[in-house]
């Protein structure tokens, strides 16, 4: 194959919606097993168990003062209500703080219009024994299907504080309700939760003389499921089969470990699975690459720096040598890296930005991302992912600075629990 379309092309067999722990996503991961194999390499699936749901009814319907079907959608893992259905009046809490509720001590009569769900305030609705939920979405001049609105799963945090119906209407039903006093709703939610399975695909190369030593390379490969995720993260996914292929013929000195990971869009549940089924293998991983979005025509390289003062430097200085134009970030990169960033391994994510698409939506397609920008950032990370793993010291040792640890505590919301 063209290898200045490799890439390309592989987005273009990637893109179907594929989220995690369905067929789809079953089937990407087969698509990317062949690609190892054709390149003569030894892939692997690595199964993992993910929360899901099987929904037998969800409906939103004014009762009074007038009579309303709402369109919605529920909340995966979330609460069920009585067969039949509920009534409830309806009240506005708008962000679920403590002055949205005040006087509010008891809503189990009530159903709660918010405008974002937000731990802390799903908190205090449960704490106040919230009837149920209905959270805003999209902008006024979009529908459920215009503003991309796709079944959420509550989280393991959101559910540590309890188990709401909750439901997602669009913003310009949300107006309606309260412009035209709506008080009465009557509400059904029936859902049962089951466990799924999800798959990450590993593919290792072994170094020559410092296999002792790895470096993990991850992207995750499951979309969202509206819209083909073919900027996040067909491109990323491909850019990874791209840099495997170069090292399957050119071996370097430390252990390379492939992750293309399942489920990220139901919270890194392929990277934490990883980190959790090989912790034997955390104390060798030395250093992490992670691909969320790449390739845009239009854009901007961005390097995500979760690590040390010291990283940055050593990201900055050898985007300088290459001449790779690249703005430079220290934060948690709010995808797979982050869970290896945990066990204090310095991670770089590599991805290239640019606001005229959007991800989570049914706008992300092929027609923004290029074969050329796809090429040129693939290029640049095999070199970048070469001068590590090739070095005779590492640029940066393993360990992260006491700020980063409190980014990280905070990302994964460990800050809330104590308060
Ligand atoms: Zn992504």
């Amino acid at each position: 194959m063209d290898q200045n379309h490799y890439q390309y092309s592989l987005v273009e067999k990637l893109s179907f919606v594929r989220p995690g722990g369905t067929e789809e996503e079953l089937r990407a991961a087969r698509i990317l097993l062949g690609e190892i194999e054709a390149a003569g390499g030894e892939g692997s699936l690595m199964e993992f168990q993910i929360p899901g749901f099987e929904l037998e009814t969800c409906a939103v319907k004014v009762c009074a003062p007038f009579e309303r079907e709402i369109p919605a959608i529920p909340y995966g893992c979330a609460g069920s209500l009585p067969q039949g259905g509920k009534e409830f009046k309806l009240f506005y809490g708008v962000k679920a703080r403590e002055e949205d509720l005040l006087g509010k001590q008891d809503l189990s009569d009530t159903a709660v219009l918010v405008d974002e769900l937000k731990l802390e305030g799903y908190k205090r609705l449960c704490e106040r024994k919230a009837g149920a939920v209905l959270v805003v979405t999209g902008q006024y001049y979009e529908d459920l299907t215009q503003c991309s609105a796709y079944t959420r799963l509550l989280r393991e945090k959101f559910l540590g504080c309890g188990k709401l119906p909750v439901f997602m209407i669009c913003a310009h039903d949300a107006i309606e309700l309260l412009r035209d006093e709506a008080e009465t709703l009557h509400l059904e939610m029936r859902q049962t939760d089951v466990e799924r399975t999800s798959r990450n695909v590993l593919a290792v190369i072994p170094g020559t003389d410092l296999a002792g030593e790895s470096i993990v390379l991850t992207a995750h490969y499951d979309s969202v499921p509206v819209g083909i995720g073919a900027w996040d993260n067909a491109t990323g996914a491909a850019t990874l089969m791209y840099i495997y292929r170069y090292f399957l013929e050119n071996p370097p000195r430390r252990t390379l470990r492939f992750i293309w990971c399942g489920s990220e869009e139901l919270g890194l549940l392929g990277s934490h699975a990883y980190v959790k089924q090989h912790e034997e293998l955390i104390p060798e991983i030395k250093f992490c690459f992670n691909f969320d979005m790449c390739g845009t025509i239009l854009g901007s390289n961005l390097i995500f720096v979760t690590g040390s003062q010291e990283l940055e430097t050593f990201a900055r200085q050898f985007c300088r040598h290459e001449g790779y134009a690249s703005e430079i970030m220290v934060r948690v990169h709010s995808s797979d890296s982050a869970p290896f960033a945990d066990k204090g391994i310095p991670c770089l994510g590599l991805s290239r930005g640019s606001n005229i698409t959007s991800i989570h939506t049914r706008h992300d397609l092929m027609f923004p991302i290029g074969a050329k920008e796809l090429k040129a950032n693939g290029d640049f990370a095999v070199k970048m992912i070469a001068h590590v793993a090739q070095s005779y010291m590492l640029p940066v040792p393993t360990g992260m600075p006491e700020d980063m640890k409190k980014e990280l505590d905070k990302y994964f919301q460990r800050d809330t629990e104590s308060k």
